[in-house]
């Protein structure tokens, strides 16, 4: 991989070189990482036709055990290149390498062993009818077909695991759309399935822009179900693209999730929390904690601390083992975080705190200091939209009461954090708060046994645990009558007269 300058599309069970050459840079200085080949509409297609005839004459035979033992050999070749892994998503992310070695690919990896090992899904279950004791049931979660998946640049390897893994397992075949920014990952899990022994087709990754790939996976009727994870405006074009062939879809969409501090934490904790709970990854993760709300009493301390744990963080190169801070994946996000906070200063935002970078981090690269911002407006956009990026917008509050409104006070759903000694409080205020993940004296860490996914506008649907591998099977019953006979003489009132 490390000498490969090309990426192709894997389709079928081969890479194809063939198609429009497009050049990749990496956000961290702007140097040249290679070609990848983006599929037309045509290659999609010939991808989905690959995908929906390895579920019908291969995966649909193929036993769980023999899935799981795939999944357990992918997890294993992906272990043995961890570092080329590693090296890669970093260089075409701008994420630091220190993250991608210790968190994205080990996690990554970690979780592919997860859908390999776990033994909580059963691909059926038997029921009685308790209105006809002569029969039985059995209740079967069916795969869904052909999934088609589409995935965002921020956590590319992560999210082509999340996505690709559990289908598998649940007994569909995946074509995989990575985002064009970031899809080489994406591309060489592709071809580590075929490695594993994955059969032809069962995973197809294709990159290329939302508007040609993403669209033609949404608009298939041969694809039964859509996974995306993007922005909330393109997971709305997805979800109505889907819906002219009733898809079944699930959408992990943006957040402005809260990070609620009590008076009453372990401040130090709380600190290291919010500093990683916004600034890993540069604030480019969905569950990001962009809006720090505190109590009122310790708010200029807790302020004043963070800007100088921020200020100790190290800028530099993201590929040098001690930088801190991750470039912004790509210009259209970078100068959509320049954009909004300009906006937000320009209507009365604050600004509290920005980390000086400019002179540090490599000249070609793409990247947004540190930032901390206030307003007591709430409506402002800075404080209610998803900026995706390094600024965390810090909001007072009196008392529980009110940190429940504000924190609630959203469109969006997708996580929050509680900080308190008092854990009943935090339970209290945890189980009022309306998000799919809470954490409490904690933030970001993920479990592969835990599902996540959003309330209201930040998804439908949720990813990882027993919850997520449900998400991709269609439920079937089946009733059996074991005795021969009419369980119901009247039929539901259409009386049958016996004879002829
Ligand atoms: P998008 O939501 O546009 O992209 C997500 C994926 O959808 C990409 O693979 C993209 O392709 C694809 N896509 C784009 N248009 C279509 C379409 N019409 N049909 C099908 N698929 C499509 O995210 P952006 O990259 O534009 O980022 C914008 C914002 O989204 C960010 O600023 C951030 O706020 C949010 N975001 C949220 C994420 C999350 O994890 N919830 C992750 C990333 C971003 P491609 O980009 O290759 O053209």
């Amino acid at each position: 991989m490390a000498n490969s300058k090309k990426w192709g599309n894997i389709i079928g069970g081969k890479e194809d070189l063939e198609g429009d050459n497009h050049i990749l840079t990496s956000p961290a200085d702007g140097s040249e990482i290679g070609e990848v080949v983006y599929a037309s509409k045509a290659k999609v297609e010939t991808a989905i036709d690959s995908s929906a005839a390895a579920f019908e004459n291969k995966w649909l035979h193929t036993s769980l055990r023999d899935r799981k033992s795939l999944l357990q050999k992918l997890a294993h070749r992906v272990m043995e290149r961890s570092d080329e892994y590693a090296n890669l998503e970093s260089l075409n992310t701008g994420k630091t390498i220190r993250q991608s070695m210790l968190m994205d690919i080990p996690l990554g990896i970690e979780h592919i062993r997860y859908f390999a090992e776990e033994n909580e899904f059963r691909e059926s279950r038997k029921i009685s009818h308790p209105e006809y004791p002569d029969t039985t049931g059995e209740i079967q979660f069916a795969p869904m077909g052909v999934v088609g998946a589409i995935a965002p640049w921020n956590v590319p390897f992560l999210m082509a695991v999340w996505k690709t893994a559990p289908a598998l397992l649940a007994g569909n075949t995946v074509v995989l759309k990575p985002s064009h920014f970031t899809p080489l990952t994406a591309l060489e899990l592709g071809k580590d399935a075929l490695y594993a022994g994955f059969p032809p087709g069962a995973l197809n990754v294709v990159t290329g822009s939302g508007d040609v790939v993403g669209d033609t996976i949404a608009k298939s009727r041969k694809i039964s179900m859509v996974s995306f994870t993007g922005s909330t405006t393109t997971g709305k074009r997805v979800m109505s693209a889907a819906s002219a062939s009733v898809k079944k879809v699930t959408l992990e969409l943006g957040g402005k999730s809260p990070n609620i501090v009590f008076a009453d934490c372990d401040i130090d904790h709380a600190l290291k929390g919010v500093l990683f709970g916004l600034y890993l990854n540069s604030g480019q993760l969905c569950e990001s904690g962009s809006r720090l709300l505190v109590q009122s009493s310790i708010k200029e301390e807790f302020v004043s601390r963070l800007s100088k744990l921020l200020e100790a963080m190290k800028a530099g190169n993201p590929m040098d083992m001690t930088t801190d801070v991750s470039a912004i994946s790509n210009r259209k996000q970078l100068d959509k975080i320049t954009t909004m906070v300009n906006e937000g200063i320009a209507g009365g935002a604050t600004l509290l705190y920005r980390k000086e970078i400019q002179a540090i981090v490599p000249s070609g690269g793409l990247y947004y200091p540190p930032t901390i911002i206030s307003s007591p407006n709430l409506g402002l956009e800075i404080l209610q939209e998803e900026i995706f990026g390094p600024v965390l917008s810090v909001v007072e509050f009196r008392d529980e009461k009110e940190a429940i409104e504000i924190a609630n006070k959203s469109d969006y759903g997708l996580a929050a954090g509680v900080w308190s000694k008092d854990i009943e409080k935090a339970k209290r205020v945890a189980s009022t708060l309306m998000a799919g993940t809470i954490w409490i004296n904690e933030y970001h860490l993920l479990s592969a046994a835990a599902p996540r996914g959003g309330f209201k506008q930040s998804g439908v649907g949720r990813e990882l645990g027993l919850e997520g591998i449900l998400e991709y099977t269609q439920t079937r019953h089946i009733f059996v009558n074991k005795g021969f006979n009419d369980q119901d003489t009247v039929a539901y009132g259409l009386v049958i007269a016996e004879g002829e």
